[in-house]
């Protein structure tokens, strides 16, 4: 399927709004050939045509549109009426409509803030842009659950996250930098050692600009890829550069059974984690070897046993809806097997296919229906208490569905938050870490360290230098009091 588009100022909207329904699209420069599948978009002096061929079928609407017309009316109206022609066209219907943006719960913080009623909000969703009423509904109630969180911010508040880029193997549909173990074990220990001197200078930075620690995250890759020795070295230079009890969360990544032993969940307790991670994504033996994973579902219950042993009280398990071989009844068994356990969160993922990872995008796995099927089993989610508390979506994921992270009462991971909704400043360590300096007044900046372990630890110095602008951005907020509200 090709997208040719004509006479628009800007054709990113119409685009994304065709890719929810063909997702390789590619944008054509010409008239697409006689015969091929395509989209197209026009716009004439006073009238706009949208077009699509499939297998030798096409349909055609038009709308008149004046030529004064502002640009961002103009561009709305084009992508109505070519959403509506392609839900006619393929019987699809997005769930979350012609909303094409990753933060779908930003909008209503955005309404609220500008006092629109909740009726508003609903119409805005629903009437605008065709969203269904559960995915609304999804937005208002994370939006609700996020508010009591978003409320510890301050204006100099910052998290800290630190990356650690290495994995016991590579699961088939990763397109994240991270390099395996066995390829790359040698860049562990060095690595290790430079990540603990960017945190003492990360720590030298947010001391010079009064900022207060809210969260730590320790993430990656898989942090427990990392020997117990180095993952204690790593912790201990996070508690001599930080004020660790004095955070409200700690979270540590412990990833992957097939690499977190009951030494590493010792240490990360020890260190003052206080929120861990341990990612099943599935708990069908077929489906984890389909994906690249060398354990079981079993060795996942294990991992959950020992980590509950050792004490940890606050455990998070992500789960991928739309893995190859799965389907709504696995799904739905796996949930059953998580709630089981009873975690304090767990989050649903849905399938993101990148062009880095080795599932091609135009080989989806699962059949269109059966994704959002699996979703829809997340209503045991709240049967059993759970309630959705951060939300986002990206591109390429599979119907453009969403990533929701739900809680039990009291455990919302606030790092998550924070993150998503951009509400503070987030000083990454670590290779493809990304640096996000979030203003007082909204302004946001990145600073990107290395992508890759060996450039990092290689050009340490370039990444040193560029966190230059971290006092940069603050020095126009020298004024402010550290403990004002938002
Ligand atoms: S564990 Fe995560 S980061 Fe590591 S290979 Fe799998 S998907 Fe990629």
């Amino acid at each position: 399927m090709e997208i040719y588009i004509r006479g628009l100022a800007s054709g990113y909207e119409p685009e994304h709004v065709t890719r929810l329904f063909f997702r390789p699209a590619l944008l054509a420069k010409r008239w697409p050939a006689r015969g091929a599948d395509a989209v197209a978009v026009l716009r004439g002096k006073k009238r706009f045509v949208c077009g699509v061929r499939m297998n030798g079928l096409c349909a055609v609407r038009t709308a008149p549109l004046a030529q004064d017309t502002p640009p961002e009316q103009a561009e709305y109206e084009i992508c109505r009426l070519l959403f509506l022609l392609l839900c006619e066209a393929t019987g699809r219907r997005p769930a979350w409509g012609m909303l094409t943006g990753v933060r779908p719960v930003r909008l209503v913080h955005d309404m609220r803030r500008a006092g629109k009623a909740q009726e508003e909000i609903e119409s805005f969703f629903r009437d605008k842009y065709f969203a269904d009423g559960e995915k609304y509904k999804l937005a208002v109630r994370t939006a609700d659950n996020q508010a009591p969180v978003l409320a510890l911010n301050t204006p100099r508040s910052y998290s800290l996250y630190i990356s650690i880029p290495f994995c016991p193997s590579r699961c088939s549909y990763c397109s994240f930098v991270s390099r395996t173990t066995a390829e790359s074990g040698s860049l562990i220990e060095p690595y290790v050692q430079a990540l603990c001197r960017e945190l003492a200078e990360i720590s030298a930075l947010a001391r010079r600009n009064r900022l207060r620690l809210e969260t730590i995250y320790i993430g990656g890759g898989t942090p427990t890829a990392v020997s117990a020795a180095q993952l204690r070295t790593l912790m201990q230079a996070v508690r001599d550069n930080f004020d660790v009890p004095a955070v409200r969360e700690y979270t540590v990544e412990a990833g992957r059974p097939d690499c977190t032993t009951p030494e590493k969940l010792a240490v990360i307790k020890e260190y003052g984690a206080t929120r861990i991670s341990i990612n099943p994504q599935t708990l069908s033996d077929e489906v984890l070897a389909a994906i690249g994973r060398r354990h079981t579902a079993q060795d996942v219950l294990d991992c959950f046993a020992q980590a509950r042993r050792l004490g940890h009280g606050n455990i998070n398990m992500d789960l991928i809806a739309g893995l190859p071989l799965d389907t709504p009844a696995r799904f739905a068994q796996t949930l059953q097997g998580v709630l089981a356990l009873a975690p304090e969160n767990i989050t649903v993922h849905t399938l993101t296919l990148k062009r880095a990872s080795n599932l091609v995008i135009e080989h989806a796995p699962n059949a269109y229906g059966d994704v959002a099927r699996m979703l829809d089993s997340c209503a045991l989610l709240g049967e059993n208490g759970y309630e959705p508390y951060y939300l986002y979506r990206q591109k390429g994921t599979l119907q453009n569905l969403e990533n929701t992270g739900y809680t039990r009462p009291g455990y919302a991971g606030l790092y998550n938050v924070f993150i998503m909704e951009e509400v503070h400043t987030i000083l990454s360590a670590g290779a493809g870490g990304s640096t996000k300096l979030v203003g007082p007044d909204g302004h946001i900046r990145r600073i990107f360290n290395h992508k890759y372990p060996l450039e990092y630890i290689e050009r340490f110095d370039v990444v040193q230098a560029r966190k230059q602008g971290v006092d940069d951005f603050y020095a126009k907020y020298a004024d402010l009091d550290p403990e004002t509200a938002r």
